[in-house]
């Protein structure tokens, strides 16, 4: 088994549709690919069929979250019931809010002189997918303003700058929480990702924990090895399920296929939990 689970397409800021995200891995001989587009189920439909012999879907989303002291927190949430409404709901609410703070971002590079709008932006959006940076840092490419979304992060998307908008986010316990609620599995996403960002204390792993949290996705490239170690040693200590998945986005980001996978035992851990079988298979 090659197990990815973590991976985005064009129902969020990924650039492949969900067939061509099958049809990849694949070819780069994953048998069990996890789809967490942010904030959406939108993907799974088509994913699945374009489902073939040799490769499974895990269903899922990536959900975006905030702690009460501002720490974005992405947990995955995977094998859930998508008729969950209160999940769904969740879902919805965070995904309407993203173009508000679109709005908010936009303005604020206004003023600082740079020519964007929100047309602009929702060119680089496929039709009902989830907005968000990627599609401006696209937006501002095609204008000349940066070469890269990697230039645009760094130089003036990123969390710390003055342009910086949060949005709409549930806590991560409440994420936690209403995956459980819908009989699904939660795994926090590259926690130590820092250069992203201000990452969460002892103290919040300790309350994500309380909480129902399920794993902890060790092996990203975002961490490195010293952040892993902490990270297995945490997941031990805990009970947790240690994951490893590559995060990919397609063409927006360098991250490939099957570039960090999840360990078989430690898969069958994580899918025991979740309420019902809801792997899919072709
Ligand atoms: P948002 O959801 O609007 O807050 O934007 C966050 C998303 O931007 C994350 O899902 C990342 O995958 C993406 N992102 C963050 N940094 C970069 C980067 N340097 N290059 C490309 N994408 C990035
Ligand atoms: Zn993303
Ligand atoms: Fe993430
Ligand atoms: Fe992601």
């Amino acid at each position: 088994m090659v197990i990815d689970l973590h991976t985005h397409t064009n129902f969020s800021d990924g650039t492949d549709t969900p067939t061509e995200l099958i049809n990849k891995a694949l070819a780069a001989g994953i048998t069990t690919i996890g789809l967490t587009d942010h904030d959406s189920i939108g993907g799974w439909q088509e994913a699945t069929n374009a489902l073939r012999g040799g490769i499974s879907l895990v269903p899922g989303a990536e959900i975006s979250c905030q702690t009460t002291d501002g720490i974005s927190v992405h947990i995955l949430g995977l094998l859930f019931d998508s008729n969950n409404s209160q999940l769904m709901n969740t879902l919805e609410k965070t995904r309407e809010n993203r173009h508000g703070r679109m709005e908010k971002i936009i303005a604020r590079i206004n003023e600082a002189g740079i020519d964007i709008s929100m047309a602009d932006v929702l060119e680089q959006l496929s039709d009902g997918a989830t907005l968000g940076r990627p599609h401006l840092a696209d937006a501002l490419v095609k204008k000349g303003v940066v070469a890269s979304r990697n230039e645009a992060f760094s130089q003036m998307l990123h969390n710390n700058s003055k342009y910086y908008v949060s949005h709409y986010s549930p806590s991560p316990e409440d994420a936690i929480k209403l995956i459980k609620a819908a009989g699904g599995v939660s795994v926090i996403a590259h926690p130590m990702a820092s250069h992203r960002g201000r990452i969460i204390s002892l103290a919040t792993f300790g309350s994500l924990i309380t909480a129902g949290l399920d794993g902890i996705e060790v092996d990203h490239r975002d961490h490195s090895p010293d952040e892993k170690a902490q990270l297995i040693t945490l997941a031990k200590e805990s009970n947790l399920v240690m994951t490893g998945a590559s995060d990919y986005h397609g063409n927006g980001k360098l991250n490939q296929l099957g570039e960090y996978i999840t360990e078989p035992s430690q898969w069958e851990k994580l899918e025991e939990r979740a309420t019902a079988r809801r792997v899919i298979s072709f």
